[in-house]
């Protein structure tokens, strides 16, 4: 049905209106998550066309720099939450249409076997439900459906060191906390935990300069805020809809959830804002 919805969309004439007249003064951030490599090749050659694809850092200098030459029209930034296995696969099309990619990664995953829980097979609730318990409770009872936090299973959900290495001559890596819980829900030690610790982990680790955080879910207090400007970093990005502009908060920046599949339609209204439009006018989530 939704596939439907989004052929009309886009041919409607819509996607290019807001392209036009919206997204030419502004800068879009999309959130992806993993990708086949046919799909970041159709996605990123898709982008190319129709957007200015520029890197997060050049945004957060320009920012902070009040700097509005180093923006182009319709600029465009390319994320990916959480560090998934598949991520690897994309590096070829990275590298051939050299397309600034910003990756988070969840430091306490990575290189290891243990998994994404909202990822865990046999969860017995929907993952909105685990979302509104206290981080403690989340964790008892997700491990009652066979998840622990801490335990290494066959088979990893994340890209191994080496992999992340590899990718990061390439790509932007930055953080999603150590375990992706939903901070709001977590007691101060824990928050202040998965916030400083992922970036000390990666820049100790792996070398990187973190100064990013993308907040898993994209929930976020203003306790949570406040220990991510604590910890050192120059920007938080959230998946609250919209676009951003020279003017925006550092610590609020906003971000178009898009699909990860190869449906070109449902890409071309995604990105351009339409989706969490006609969203938002319904008075729902834009996912
Ligand atoms: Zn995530």
């Amino acid at each position: 049905m939704n596939k439907i919805i989004f052929k009309i969309l886009r041919f409607s004439g819509l996607p290019w209106l807001f392209r036009q007249i919206i997204q030419n003064n502004k800068v879009t951030i999309l959130m992806f998550h993993e990708v086949s490599k046919e799909t970041a090749e159709q996605t990123f050659s898709y982008l190319h066309k129709k957007y200015n694809l520029i890197n997060l850092n050049d945004f957060i200098n320009a920012i902070v720099n009040n700097d509005k030459t180093k923006i182009p029209k319709k600029a465009l930034i390319i994320t990916f939450d959480d560090g998934l296995l598949q991520n690897y696969e994309m590096l070829p099309i990275i590298k051939k249409y050299k397309t600034p990619v910003t990756l988070f990664l969840c430091s306490s995953i990575i290189n290891t076997n243990r998994h994404y829980w909202y990822k865990h097979q046999g969860l017995s609730k929907p993952l909105a439900y685990y979302k509104t318990l206290p981080n403690q409770k989340r964790l008892s009872e997700l491990a009652k459906d066979g998840f622990i936090q801490d335990k290494e299973y066959g088979k990893p959900h994340a890209m191994s060191k080496n992999q992340i290495i590899d990718m990061s001559q390439f790509v932007n890596m930055q953080a999603h906390t150590k375990f992706h819980p939903c901070l709001p829900m977590c007691g101060d030690d824990v928050a202040k935990e998965e916030i400083y610790g992922a970036k000390q982990f990666l820049e100790k680790e792996y070398g990187f300069h973190i100064n990013a955080i993308a907040y898993p879910n994209g929930d976020y207090s203003e306790r949570d805020i406040s220990l991510t400007k604590e910890a050192g970093y120059q920007c938080a990005i959230t998946v609250d809809g919209g676009y951003n502009t020279l003017n925006s908060d550092l610590f609020h920046l906003k971000r178009f959830s898009t699909n990860d599949t190869a449906d070109i339609n449902e890409l071309i209204v995604k990105s351009s804002g339409l989706w969490y439009f006609l969203k938002s006018l319904a008075g729902k989530k834009q996912n």
